[in-house]
């Protein structure tokens, strides 16, 4: 049986935490770069595989610092009207390489003529690299992402399916809680900050998914009421 589930509710308090320690550490992670780099330089060679992981291990921090930044800054989104599709096709020129790197097809049957859609572009954008990076991330041998856009009453639908091997239900219940993950070099922020993104948009995000089914992500989002 298919399993679908919306969250949303989960958010709020993430992001007041957010503000203030992403902020504190980052300036700490700065320096500590900067001085880590000084240090490779009077090392012995043969210990530079040290160095190599402390530099990549402080920008991981630093990337899950700013993931988390980018949740504590609502003043800054700037809300147009947008083509929607517009936004989409901008997306998938950003992961066009590694799709095809995994032998990863997108099909698109765009036909055009879909009504524009409030939102902030930057983090629409957002949204859908992350949910197409996640499809890639579940076909490293191939596959197909099938994309479709459509409105549905007064909300424009986007829906990302992929091929993959799905999410039994109590995976999906797990997922858009920080720090989720199944990867070993993933973060589990990726679907908290979709759906934070989609919520300060008055809009959902749904999972449906089940083990060998693959997956599929629809975003609803309201249409533009006025020009
Ligand atoms: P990350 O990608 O860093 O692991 P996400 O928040 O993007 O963090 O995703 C959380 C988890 O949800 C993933 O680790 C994976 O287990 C699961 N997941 C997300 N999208 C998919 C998908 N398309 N197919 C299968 N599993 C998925
Ligand atoms: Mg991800």
């Amino acid at each position: 049986a298919e399993e679908l589930l919306i969250r949303s509710e989960k958010l709020s308090v993430i992001g007041q935490l957010a503000a203030g320690v992403a902020h504190e550490i980052r300036n700490p992670l700065t320096s500590l770069r900067g001085f880590t780099q000084l240090l490779r330089r009077e090392l012995d060679p043969a210990r530079f595989y040290y160095i190599e992981t402390m530099l990549s291990e402080l920008d991981r921090m630093t990337y899950i610092v700013n993931d988390f930044m980018s949740l504590s800054k609502p003043q800054l989104v700037a809300y147009r009207n947008h083509e929607l599709a517009d936004t989409l096709r901008a997306v998938l020129l950003v992961i066009e390489s590694e799709a095809l790197l995994h032998n990863i097809a997108v099909h698109w049957d765009h036909r055009g003529g879909l009504p524009p859609v409030r939102c902030d572009e930057h983090r629409m954008k957002q949204v859908f690299l992350n949910v197409l990076k996640n499809a890639i991330d579940a076909m490293p041998d191939g596959g197909a992402i099938h994309l479709k856009m459509e409105a549905v009453g007064d909300e424009l639908l986007v829906r990302i399916r992929d091929e993959g091997p799905g999410m039994p239900k109590e995976l999906i219940e797990r997922i858009g809680d920080p720090f989720f993950t199944t990867k070993s070099d993933g973060t589990g922020l990726g679907l908290m900050i979709c759906h934070r993104i989609v919520e300060a948009h008055n809009g959902s995000i749904r999972f449906s998914s089940a083990p060998g089914a693959g997956t599929t992500v629809d975003i609803l989002l309201p249409i533009a009421t006025e020009t």
